[in-house]
């Protein structure tokens, strides 16, 4: 065995362990088996990688760096997977986002939402987004702070391009399981609130994107839709 099949198997073998992760706590949650999409975070594996995880049956990868997106994208197009955007969007790398992802999840201002939309629009497209939200307002993180997300919402919800399908957090990064949680129901009462609101727009954003590989039980009891991994399937990062 190569050092190449060697890794792939062991990417095999831990997203059998993490989809039974998902699995147990949908159960443990009372939610319906297959309610929670598993995204495998893919920024710093290499593509020959990614490709050996769709080959196990992922459909749905989300990278944070544009130029990561640009670099990878020519060696998985064709492959049956879908390629969010899950980190901080600069309004310069609009178009490459564009081009390669068919989903941002990490819509954090207003105007990065006027611009993806005016992109889309220009390209005769309609592009998937989710609002990202720092359910936690630490200030190192990007996204919207819960007080003004709702208005955000609704305003994302109205521009054309774009079809807001929901919202994306990142826990906030505590030891303490309690704070954890709160900010994941945080995120799925604002989801509520919107989709509630009967604004124009509203109705399709029912996703959560929400839970890591340390807290994706957290995540799933508070009504995580999709859930994005990476450590748990390829290993620490370095970087
Ligand atoms: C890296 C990353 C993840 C995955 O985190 P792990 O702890 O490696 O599972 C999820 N979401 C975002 C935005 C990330 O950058």
């Amino acid at each position: 065995m190569t050092d190449d099949d060697a890794r792939a198997a062991g990417v095999a073998a831990r997203l059998h362990d993490v989809r039974r992760r998902i699995a147990d706590a949908e159960r443990a949650a009372g939610r319906r088996p297959g309610s929670v999409r598993l995204l495998l975070a893919t920024k710093t594996v290499p593509a020959a990688l990614v490709r050996a995880a769709v080959g196990a049956g992922v459909d749905l990868i989300g990278e944070n760096r544009v130029q990561e997106l640009v670099a990878k994208g020519p060696e998985l197009a064709g492959l049956p997977v879908e390629i969010h955007l899950i980190g901080h969007l600069q309004s310069n790398k609009v178009n490459p986002a564009l081009r390669w992802a068919s989903c941002v999840q990490s819509v954090d201002s207003p105007e990065i939402a006027a611009r993806l939309a005016e992109r889309s629009t220009g390209a005769g497209r309609v592009l998937d987004v989710l609002i990202q939200v720092n359910v936690s307002g630490e200030e190192t993180k990007f996204g919207v702070l819960p007080a003004a997300a709702t208005d955000v919402a609704a305003g994302v919800a109205m521009l054309p391009g774009l079809r807001l399908r929901g919202f994306m957090t990142i826990g906030p990064n505590s030891p303490d399981q309690g704070a954890v949680r709160a900010g994941y129901a945080r995120l799925r009462e604002l989801r509520d609130a919107v989709v509630g609101s009967g604004e124009a727009g509203t109705p399709e954003a029912t996703e959560l994107s929400m839970g890591m590989s340390g807290d994706l039980e957290l995540a799933i009891a508070e009504g995580a839709t999709i859930v994005r991994i990476g450590a748990a399937v390829f290993g620490t990062r370095q970087q």
